[in-house]
């Protein structure tokens, strides 16, 4: 999607810190940490939501993407939160995980 920003990220159009790409997945640090580690692994391909996906295989890369940028920072403890839709948070409608670590974390999410 031209208009989308997480697809210009994906594409080099739009800087980003990268932190991982393959095949199938990309992840880059949030430009607003809320965590020491908070990294936003995508799928390259466009998907509005997780609520609208339908790749089993390609929503199973972009979580173990995440899992594995978290073991390689050595997190042990961490959260992966996908927002979906305006009343839970999501301000980007390109699918994205939040990978989270690195500070202790309340349950339940606000
Ligand atoms: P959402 O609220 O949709 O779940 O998450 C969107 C995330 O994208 C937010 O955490 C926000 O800080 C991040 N974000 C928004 N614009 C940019 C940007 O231009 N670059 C990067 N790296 N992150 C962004
Ligand atoms: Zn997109």
């Amino acid at each position: 999607m031209s208009d989308c920003l997480f697809c210009g990220i994906v594409s080099g159009r739009v800087p980003s810190k990268k932190v991982f790409e393959d095949d199938a997945t990309f992840a880059f640090e949030d430009i607003a940490p809320r965590a020491p580690t908070h990294v936003l692994i995508v799928p390259r391909r466009h998907i509005d939501t997780i609520g609208a996906a339908d790749d089993e295989a390609l929503v199973g890369r972009v979580f173990l993407t995440a899992a594995r940028i978290a073991r390689e920072r050595g997190l042990e403890s961490y959260r992966l939160v996908v927002n979906n839709g305006e009343g839970a948070g999501q301000t980007v409608f390109h699918l994205h995980v939040h990978l989270l670590g690195g500070r202790p974390m309340s349950w339940p999410p606000g």
